[in-house]
């Protein structure tokens, strides 16, 4: 029987179905491609009494983290994303050189670094011992751990309570939502801030941004759901941001329930909102797999229209989330051709599930397909300069999400 792993109940009913599908980062080696592949369920639920959105933990978070392959360094507007947060925290938080700063899953220091460099202690907690090593490497002090209330409790006990905690992006990628909310509160002075960046359920939904939806991915977080899970740890919800990285998130900002005051007026906003989409009621979430079933009905009838008039499309880009549309829908080689990607380690690999062969982009000039589906819609701005050329030749864009254009 599934339990919602926020408030324990048992009822539990279903968001969105995408099937079974393999993990979406496991891309295939030819040699790979002979042998049986492991798909796990893909199955959101909505908890009936919290509402918190969740799939079960197929795969454990300390599968996916101890071999962690991703560098927050290597993006540069990531960590320009980094800088500017550390200074409107420190004003928020009043940091000075007495204070301590702490982030939950540090990755490589692409953030800590703006806190060392403003003189200020810090600490990075980052469960993938690679990439932890790479942020001692660059001065940035890491112990490699995941967060629990018993590594907040010892981090605490070392180093003293911590002015400033933040956790971007993890808050989502850990299924023991309880135990992570208890460890920022060990984590965080009394009269501390905490910070956690999360993607929005409501735009997931109101962009139908089914494909952000993968098996580490474990919570889908509405502010409501967010306030919830934070306030199981004791921590009560003060301000909220609305950002637009990965399609559209937010920057909750808590503080320890003693400290909290009124929340503010933008907490108020964007709830409302939330409720006015419906994502404050149960059957308000009912509406969303009907519309993810027509990005793929559009898409699906949109590539057998060009196979029929004999047209090529291929496609651009192969994210993780490429292979949750991929999969899906069902789009295989027979469909699309290929897709490109600039990251030489995915060249002559295949795509999980669906085995679309993955090349260098140099392939889309050479053999001047009539179409280009763009995967990483959340490039939309950056690709359809980068692609202009393919207009040379006749050729159009195609973009899925939120509903099918070509442009
Ligand atoms: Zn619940």
């Amino acid at each position: 029987m599934l339990t919602c792993r926020l408030c324990g109940a048992t009822d539990l009913r279903s968001f969105c179905d995408l099937g079974a599908t393999p993990p979406c980062e496991l891309f295939l080696t030819p040699e790979a491609a002979g042998r049986p592949e492991v798909t796990y369920p893909l199955h959101v639920r909505v908890c009936n009494a919290c509402l918190l959105a969740q799939l079960p933990p197929e795969i454990t978070p300390e599968e996916t983290f101890s071999e962690y392959a991703y560098f927050s360094s290597f993006s540069s507007s990531w960590v320009e994303h980094a800088r500017r947060f550390v200074d409107d925290a420190a004003a928020r938080a009043g940091l000075g050189p007495e204070s301590f700063v702490v982030e939950v899953a540090s990755n490589d220091g692409y953030l800590l670094q703006h806190v060392v460099a403003e003189g200020i202690r810090c600490l990075g907690v980052e469960p993938s011992v690679n990439v932890g090593e790479a942020a001692r490497e660059k001065g940035v002090p890491t112990l490699t751990a995941f967060l629990t209330p018993q590594t907040g409790a010892r981090v605490r006990a070392e180093h003293g309570p911590a002015d400033l905690v933040c956790a971007n992006n993890v808050f989502a990628h850990i299924p023991d939502v309880v135990g992570f909310a208890q460890g920022l509160r060990a984590l965080v002075a009394d009269d501390g801030w905490v910070s956690v960046e999360v993607q929005h359920l409501l735009t997931l939904v109101e962009r139908r941004q089914f494909d952000t939806i993968y098996h580490e991915h474990f919570q889908y977080y509405t502010l409501l759901t967010g306030q919830r899970a934070l306030a199981a740890g004791g921590l009560t919800l003060v301000d909220v941001e609305p950002l637009d990285t990965h399609g559209g998130s937010i920057r909750m900002w808590a503080r320890p329930d003693g400290a909290a005051g009124e929340p503010s007026e933008r907490v108020r906003e964007v709830l409302a909102a939330e409720a006015a989409a419906g994502l404050h009621t149960p059957q308000g979430h009912d509406g969303f797999a009907e519309a993810v079933s027509t990005v793929r009905d559009d898409l699906v009838s949109f590539l057998i229209g060009a196979r029929r008039r004999g047209q090529r499309v291929v496609g651009y880009g192969a994210p993780g989330k490429g292979n949750t549309l991929l999969n899906y829908c069902g789009i295989r080689p027979d469909l699309l051709a290929y897709t490109v990607d600039r990251n030489p380690y995915k060249h002559g690999r295949l795509t999980p599930g669906t085995r679309i062969p993955i090349h260098d982009p140099e392939r889309i000039t050479r053999d001047r397909p009539d179409y280009v589906l763009v995967l990483p819609w959340n490039l939309r701005t950056e690709l359809t300069e980068q692609l202009a050329h393919v207009h040379d030749w006749g050729g159009r864009l195609v973009f899925p999400i939120p509903s099918l254009e070509v442009v």
